[in-house]
């Protein structure tokens, strides 16, 4: 049995040195999500027939129609929100298995998530349990309302594709705070939304990233 564990272990330590290998390659740059990246096992949040392909820089079914994001799409939105700067609270929309939520746990000071799949909401807290993590709050609700009792945030990242930016969302950012955010339908596009301070007040600043593929952001809860 100890063999066993210890033998995932070892070929999940080396794959995941990999695969921070092939996110340097990509482009990534912030050490600090890669280590976050380097020292969470990522396949304890796929389905035990999906772990061999945990590290591959694919996006896999986790259930319900969802994917886990691909580790460069990960580290990219982890990265563009940290800015090279510690964060403080952080909201995420669309738990999923719970995977970047864990990647943020390690950059970030709080972290609260909202999933509108409930059974999803479940398996994600199953998986961050094992990880014993304990500055993360999930909830089940419609991300697109934020969470309005833990407002405001340093950042937001949007983990599924919204067909324009919620207000809610802006309103809920912190002066000073950065929401990474997919936005359309057909064609997906990756935006930085930085909300800062000018002489009579503040103002949102927008910067179109990259393209990208999300499954949609959708209203209501499951
Ligand atoms: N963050 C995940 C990605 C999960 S896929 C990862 O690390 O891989 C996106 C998730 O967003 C899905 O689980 C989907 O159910 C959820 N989602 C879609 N619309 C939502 C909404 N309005 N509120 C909360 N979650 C939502």
């Amino acid at each position: 049995m100890s063999s066993v564990i210890r033998g995932i272990g070892m070929t999940s330590l080396r794959t995941r040195e990999r695969m921070l290998a092939r996110l340097r390659e990509q482009g990534i740059r912030d050490e600090v999500t890669l280590s976050a990246m380097g020292s969470i096992a990522r396949h304890i949040f796929v389905d035990e027939a999906l772990s061999s392909r945990a590290y591959e820089d694919v996006s896999l079914p986790i259930g319900f129609g969802q994917t886990i994001s691909q580790p460069y799409i990960v580290a990219r939105m982890t990265e563009i929100l940290r800015a090279g700067k510690p964060l403080g609270n952080v909201l995420e929309i669309g738990t999923g298995c719970g995977y970047q939520t864990a990647v943020l746990s390690k950059v970030a000071k709080e972290v609260y998530s909202v999933e509108r799949i409930r059974p999803l909401l479940m398996k994600a807290r199953g998986h961050l349990r094992e990880l014993r993590m304990s500055n993360i709050k999930l909830k089940h609700a419609d991300g697109t309302m934020g969470l309005p009792e833990m407002a405001p945030f340093d950042g937001i990242i949007v983990t599924a594709a919204a067909s324009h930016v919620p207000q809610e969302l802006l309103e809920q950012l912190a002066v000073g705070g950065r929401m990474v955010i997919p936005v359309g339908t057909e064609e997906q596009i990756l935006y930085l939304i930085e909300h800062v301070a000018t002489t009579n007040g503040s103002e949102y600043r927008q910067t179109k990233l990259e393209p990208v593929k999300f499954v949609p952001l959708l209203g209501g809860t499951n």
